[in-house]
Order: structure tokens, then C-alpha cells, then sequence
């Protein structure tokens, strides 16, 4: 019998892809969650207190639009899934409300976290304020400059924002700051992962988490059309948590065509750019076996996209796996075709989009979508973060 496509096998791999590549010391920390994570997400108690949570403090069931200006000019009906209007402003929440639960089932105290853009630094500072958790976001030196505002969103949710200077000072030194922090602290601490990135169980784990995307998706299509299953869906993959939630529920059905979108930054070619399935080989990265961008001796490139949120030089393995077996098509978007697509959906919807969103929209450029049947675009997150890049 064919497995599921989100269904990993009990080592965490998708394929040939997942896995848990850890140092032998975080050996514990990871065996721990892998042991209890489902027992807990599966429990009663708490997907009663994640479903409070989702409603009630994120602002769930978030709306699915008919985009009719959008779908005049395309030749189809469009539909936008509306996470820029969850709180704090991206599907992201709805990973660490989760999260956040399962390290008080688990008896931590203590929230690590690490961040590039800063985007999911706020949305674990968010639910550790909710929580009244300690909280600690590595962040590098270099991002720390370019990401500001979301330092001081941290700061004021009572975060403690730590720089990590070593190597390029980005998300990667970031990442190396927040795995020693997580082998001094082990019985306290939880490290709370922002993708579906990162040693097994935490692909899987967010992926299930951010499943209430398409879960919603099924209901509210269906009370458009009389049927739960649009002819496509549409989501832009940073690390691919909400490419994972959009098509979760619907990978199983291949009549359903899922389309992601990497960050083609100035061109694939250009070296400047974090289209990882165009120009990356399998190699571990963060804890997992999975396609990365990397140099001729094994070291991870530096990415490159306008969007903060696309700039990971890998992609989560469930979505190697999507990608290898054909399930998935991967389209790129430069940086140019997402503003585009940005300025275009500001002006026919009223809809100001993340950069990283308008990656997913600028695939409506790249297919025949008069012929495509309904199509739904994940609208991942809202573009106040991106105004000073979008009046330049
Ligand atoms: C972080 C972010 C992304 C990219 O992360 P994924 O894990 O690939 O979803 C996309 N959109 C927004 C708005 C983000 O904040």
C-alpha cells in the first residue's frame, strides 16, 4: 500500500529525506519529544486547548475570499486563504500556539527559539507573554540590524534577543547558538522550531499543527462550491510550513494539483537567490537529510530573496519528498515578478500581501490558469513588515 505523502516512516523520513541528524549529546532533548509528541497532540486535553487557542486568541477559522477581481483578470475563480489576518500577521501562530502547549505537557519552563527575519521570533515571544514562559530568540548580529522593528517587537513581548556572531551572523550562526543553548539546558529547556524543518519529530509536528490551514480550506470550499477539493492550491515555501498546512489535506488526493513557490531572489542563476530544488543537492541540514543549497565541499550557501521569510537555504524534507516524486510542481518567483504581484493584488483586492506571499500570487503569471480550474492561493502573511521595501 502506498504511504501518505505527509506521513513519515518511525525514524522521521519522508522518502529518502528527514531523519534526525543530531549531535550525540542532544541525543535526549530529541528522543524525549519524539516519544511524546503524538501521545500529546493527539490527546484530548490538548487539542481542546488548541482549538480555544486557534478561535479565540489567533483569531481562527481565518476567512477563505473569493477574489473576483482577480479571478476576472486570471480566467478562473481565485481564492485567497486569509492568514494575514491571524494574529500577529502569518500562519505562523498557529505553529507556536502549538508548540507552546506541547512544551507545557512536557513540564519545560524555558522557550528557546531561533530566528532570521524575526517573524517567528515574534510569534514565540508572542505565545511565551500568553504563557508567561521565559523566552530566549538567538538571532544573528547581521539580522538583528537588518530586522529591527521585530528586535523591538521581541524586546517589548519580554524577550530576551541574544546575537549570534559567528560565521555570517545570519539564521545559520542563529541556529548553531540555539542547539549549544539547547545541549547546556536539556530538562528545562524547549526548543521551539519555527518550519517544518529540523530533526524529526519537528517536520512532522508542525506540519500537523499548521494542518488546520487546509482543514479549514476543505470546509469553507466546499460551502462555495458544493465540493471541499479545489483543482489547485498554491502556497510559497521558505521552509515550508505553510506550504505543509495548505496542502495536507489534500496531497493523498492527486487530483488536486499543489503548486509551490521558492524565492528565485535575482534569478536562479545569479547567484543571488534561494531556489533550493533548482539549484540545490541533498546534504543534512538543521538536524535533517533534505535538499540545501551548498558549495563543492559540504558548506551551506548563503541565500538570497527580497523576502526575508524565503531567505533559508533549504527546504523542509517533506517537501523534497513532494518535490521528488513528482506530487508537487516547484516554481520559482525573482523578486521583481513578487512585487508585481504584491502592487497587483494591493490594486484589484484591497489586499496589501507579505513579499512572501506575493512569491505564491506571482505563479498565477507562470501557468495556463484559464485552464486550471479553481485555484486557491495561500496568502501566507500581510505586508506592513514590508512597506519600507515596497515604497523603495
Ligand atoms: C516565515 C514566513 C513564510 C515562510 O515560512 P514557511 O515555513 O515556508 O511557511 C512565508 N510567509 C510568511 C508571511 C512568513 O512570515
Amino acid at each position: 500500500m502506498k504511504t501518505s505523502y505527509f506521513q513519515p516512516d518511525n525514524q522521521g523520513f519522508y522518502g529518502k529525506f528527514g531523519g534526525a541528524y543530531v549531535p550525540e549529546m542532544l541525543y535526549p532533548n530529541v528522543k524525549e519529544l519524539q516519544d511524546n509528541y503524538l501521545k500529546i497532540i493527539n490527546s484530548d486535553e490538548f487539542q481542546k486547548e488548541f482549538r480555544a487557542s486557534l478561535k479565540n486568541y489567533a483569531g481562527r477559522p481565518t476567512p477563505l475570499y473569493f477574489a473576483a477581481r482577480l479571478s476576472e483578470k486570471y480566467g478562473t475563480k481565485i481564492f485567497l486563504k486569509r492568514e494575514d489576518l491571524a494574529h500577529t500577521g502569518s500562519h505562523k501562530i498557529n505553529n507556536a500556539i502549538g508548540q507552546i502547549l506541547v512544551a507545557k505537557h512536557l513540564g519545560k519552563k524555558r522557550i528557546i527559539a531561533e530566528t532570521g527575519a524575526g517573524q517567528h521570533g515574534v510569534a514565540t515571544a508572542t505565545v511565551c507573554a500568553q504563557h508567561g514562559l521565559e523566552c530566549i530568540v538567538y538571532m544573528g548580529e547581521t539580522d538583528m540590524k537588518r530586522q529591527a522593528p521585530n528586535v523591538a517587537r521581541m524586546r517589548m513581548l519580554g524577550a530576551e534577543v541574544r546575537a549570534a556572531v559567528s560565521g555570517n551572523k545570519t539564521l545559520k550562526d542563529a541556529v548553531n547558538e540555539a542547539i549549544r543553548d539547547w545541549i547546556s539546558n536539556p530538562t528545562d529547556t524547549y526548543y521551539l522550531i519555527g518550519s517544518v524543518v529540523g530533526p524529526h519529530p519537528y517536520p512532522d509536528m508542525v506540519a500537523r499543527l499548521q494542518a488546520v490551514i487546509s482543514e479549514e480550506i476543505m470546509i469553507q470550499f466546499e460551502e462555495f462550491t458544493g465540493t471541499p477539493n479545489p483543482d489547485c492550491v498554491i502556497a510559497c515555501v521558505g521552509g515550508g510550513s505553510n506550504a505543509a498546512g495548505a496542502f495536507y489535506h489534500f496531497a493523498d488526493n492527486e487530483n488536486v494539483k499543489l503548486i509551490a513557490v521558492e524565492a528565485d531572489g535575482h534569478g536562479v542563476d545569479s547567484g543571488e537567490t534561494a531556489a533550493t530544488t533548482q539549484i540545490g543537492s541533498i546534504g543534512i541540514l538543521h538536524g535533517s537529510k533534505t535538499l540545501l543549497m551548498q558549495d563543492q565541499y559540504g558548506q551551506v550557501t548563503e541565500p538570497y530573496s527580497i523576502s526575508a521569510g524565503l531567505d533559508y537555504p533549504g527546504i523542509g524534507p517533506v517537501h523534497a519528498h513532494l518535490f521528488e516524486t513528482g506530487r508537487v510542481q516547484m516554481l520559482g518567483a525573482t523578486d521583481k515578478e513578487a512585487l508585481n504581484a504584491a502592487f497587483e493584488l494591493a490594486q484589484l483586492e484591497g489586499i496589501i500581501p507579505a513579499l512572501e506571499s506575493a512569491h505564491a500570487l506571482a505563479a498565477l503569471k507562470k501557468f495556463d490558469t484559464k485552464n486550471a480550474g479553481t485555484i486557491v492561493v495561500n496568502l501566507s502573511g500581510r505586508g506592513d513588515k514590508d512597506m519600507e521595501t515596497y515604497m523603495k
